[in-house]
């Protein structure tokens, strides 16, 4: 069989149009396509190999796993699942664990969570979900609702209601909006998808307060800012608030499909038996592989070493930006790195992607005019230079 990209558009539903080289075979932070042309990977599969591609310790536990037991259903336990719920919540402000299969259905069952809390303590009419403009929570339809681009969520029929929405650190708008029939606020504590939009310290607490005032759950959506990727196990760890709920998922596996929502005792005892699930959910493989990446990720070693790596790639993007004049913003923070393009390249961030590409480097995008870097959180220094020259060298071409 001859498998190509024309052969792609002939098999495939066309919901994504990837790019043209096919990759084949990855190693650390370097990934070679179907031609053996190299390149450095700063997309890191959408901030989720966290460790790079075919990292031993991650190839060790899923042969092992592999070699023992694959699969159950939720009919029995299993023991990775066990471990990985401790080593869980004994690193974070949780008690519980629902263990899902991606960042969607991880908040799908939060949000299904929180209006059951609600509706067994308040009764029906606290029902009102608040969620941010801009913010991502993934594409089922209760979390492209809940998610702030509508464009998203148009287009499939009458929405799940009771949803709203208002400015990312807006707190005045928020205040406006919230009363004691708020269930929940659902946020990013970085929005990635929406651009990479960090919050201020002072919406944060603000939101929490907010919701203390009105017996509202607070549900910090990390799918993409966890696991590390902010420099710490979890954003919130930085932010001086804790969620009551929070869903984990992305470099949760480091590439193996796995997701985790994370609540305390008191409000998990509202997902009674019967009331949620999932076939695959907290499968002995997917867990095995998660228990390993948490192994390597919580360290002190990895943890700081994002923080140093972020200030390698904001340096050497300013010395970029010295140069070429294309950025008007630097942000975000350990390694979900964001660089918004000056008005001159306003909605040219593809075209950056594109051209970066072609000399050997993987970035994303998040929106029209915003380049998006989420590499292995261990990524080699050197690899970080070689794909930033790779970057500058595309800049260079692009920009004349
Ligand atoms: C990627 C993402 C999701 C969706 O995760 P899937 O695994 O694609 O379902 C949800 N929330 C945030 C913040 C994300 O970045």
């Amino acid at each position: 069989m001859n498998v190509n990209r024309a052969l792609f558009d002939d098999v495939m539903v066309p919901n994504y149009n990837p790019a043209k080289m096919i990759p084949v075979k990855g190693e650390g932070s370097r990934v070679w396509d179907q031609e053996g042309k190299e390149y450095v990977d700063f997309a890191g599969g959408i901030a989720v190999n966290c460790l790079g591609h075919c990292h031993p310790a991650m190839v060790k536990a899923l042969t092992e796993q592999g070699n023992k037991l694959w699969h159950l259903s939720n009919v029995f336990t299993n023991e990775p699942a066990i471990r990985l719920a401790k080593k869980l919540t004994d690193a974070t402000f949780a008690e519980r664990v629902y263990f899902a299969n991606s960042g969607a259905e991880a908040n799908e069952a939060a949000l299904k969570l929180a209006r059951r809390w609600a509706l067994d303590k308040f009764g029906a009419e606290k029902n009102q979900i608040i969620a941010f403009n801009k913010g991502f929570h993934g594409r089922t339809f209760f979390t492209v609702t809940v998610g702030g681009q509508p464009a998203y969520s148009d287009g499939f029929g009458p929405k799940p209601g009771a949803v709203q929405h208002v400015d990312y650190n807006d707190l005045a708008a928020l205040e406006k909006l919230m009363s004691e029939q708020t269930c929940a606020v659902m946020m990013e504590p970085l929005q990635g998808e929406g651009g990479v939009i960090s919050p201020d310290a002072e919406f944060v607490k603000g939101v929490r307060a907010l919701c203390d005032k009105y017996n509202a759950l607070l549900i910090f959506d990390e799918v993409q800012t966890g696991f590390g990727r902010t420099g710490s196990l979890y954003a919130y760890q930085q932010l001086g608030v804790n969620p009551d709920i929070l869903s984990t998922a992305k470099a949760l596996g480091g590439g193996f499909p796995i997701g985790a929502m994370l609540t305390t005792t008191e409000i998990a005892q509202h997902l009674k038996p019967g009331t949620h699930g999932s076939t695959y959910g907290g499968n002995p493989l997917a867990c095995a592989v998660a228990e390993a990446v948490f192994d390597v990720v919580n360290t002190d070693d990895v943890l700081t070493g994002v923080q140093k790596r972020e200030q390698l790639f904001k340096a050497k993007l300013a010395e970029i930006n010295e140069k070429y004049d294309i950025f008007k913003d630097i942000r975000g923070k350990g390694l979900l790195i964001g660089a918004e393009l000056n008005d001159k390249f306003d909605g040219k961030a593809r075209d950056f992607l594109n051209a970066a590409a072609e000399e050997g480097t993987m970035v994303l995008v998040a929106g029209p005019s915003v380049i998006r870097f989420t590499p292995s959180l261990i990524i080699p220094e050197q690899d970080i230079a070689e794909g930033l020259e790779r970057f500058e060298r595309a800049v260079a071409k692009l920009v004349g």
